[in-house]
């Protein structure tokens, strides 16, 4: 299991989620500490979508605590219970995580260079200069220099990935989460993208990486976290869950996907 340490980055603690009668998180416990990378693997339906997403809430809680360098994410303390953020406090926690989707999401009327500059130039109020010069050299690091003033239906899904990875590091963020990056994408496009992904882990980017690519998770993952049912079933360093798990359901799901 996760040794629970105080100076995670990321603390997840017994946190619980339910939608109506179903409940898909069952008391999740995990830390990712900075500058590390969690794999999170598990079968479809099994909570790993909606767990990125109480991280960064987009989804609210009913049970535990997430924190994120040491902030409580979307709650303050009340007494003895949390209670809800103003929005305004929400979408400042939010700048600093940034989210990566299977469907890029890029505003289709803008070129690569203006969905990398918006969030900035609107949100921080950053100059148009500084914002332009800092795009073009993300650009640069997902090997898309060419590319600033194509729209996205002139790129390649990979592309487009790659520009919404862009866009999402333009807001300098202390943590990202990606949701089955290369789920979307023709095989031949997927590894440009995991590409970028193992160059971000390499410069110390803390990661939380949804995805069924094992291979990746060998490689970049610092921990393997397996879920089934709302729960983790086990986790540790990608060596032991992948190489050798201990329960019947992670085996199963390894073999799955290999
Ligand atoms: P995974 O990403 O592991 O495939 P999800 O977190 O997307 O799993 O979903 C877990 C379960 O929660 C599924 O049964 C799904 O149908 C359900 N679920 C997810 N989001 C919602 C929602 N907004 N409303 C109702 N049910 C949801
Ligand atoms: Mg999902």
């Amino acid at each position: 299991m996760t040794e629970l340490n105080d100076q995670a980055l990321v603390q997840l603690r017994g946190v619980r989620k339910h939608f109506g009668q179903l409940e898909v998180l069952k008391g999740i416990s995990m830390d990712v500490h900075a500058g590390q990378v969690t794999v999170l693997l598990g079968p479809s339906g099994s909570g790993k979508s909606t767990l990125l997403r109480c991280i960064n809430h987009l989804e609210s809680i009913d049970g535990g605590r997430i924190t994120v360098d040491g902030e409580i994410v979307g709650y303050r303390e009340a007494g003895d219970h949390l209670r809800e953020m103003h929005p305004r406090e929400v979408a400042r926690q939010r700048r600093s995580i940034g989210m990566v989707f299977q469907r890029f999401n890029l505003f289709p009327h803008k070129t690569a260079l203006e969905n990398i500059i918006e969030a900035p130039l609107v949100v921080s109020r950053r100059g148009k200069a500084e914002a332009i010069a800092n795009a073009r050299e993300l650009l640069r690091r997902v090997g898309l220099d060419a590319w600033a003033d194509h729209y996205p239906s002139q790129l390649s899904g990979g592309q487009q990935q790659r520009v919404a990875i862009a866009r999402a590091l333009a807001m300098k963020p202390k943590l990202m989460l990606f949701d089955e990056p290369t789920s979307a994408l023709d095989p031949e496009l997927v590894g440009d993208v995991l590409d970028v992904m193992k160059e971000l882990a390499a410069e110390g980017m803390t990661m939380v990486v949804v995805t069924h690519e094992i291979g990746f998770a060998r490689e970049v993952a610092d921990e393997v976290v397996f879920m089934d049912g709302g729960v983790v079933v086990e986790s540790g360093p990608p060596a032991q869950v992948i190489e050798q798990p201990e329960h019947e359901r992670t085996r199963g799901f390894i073999r799955s996907v290999l």
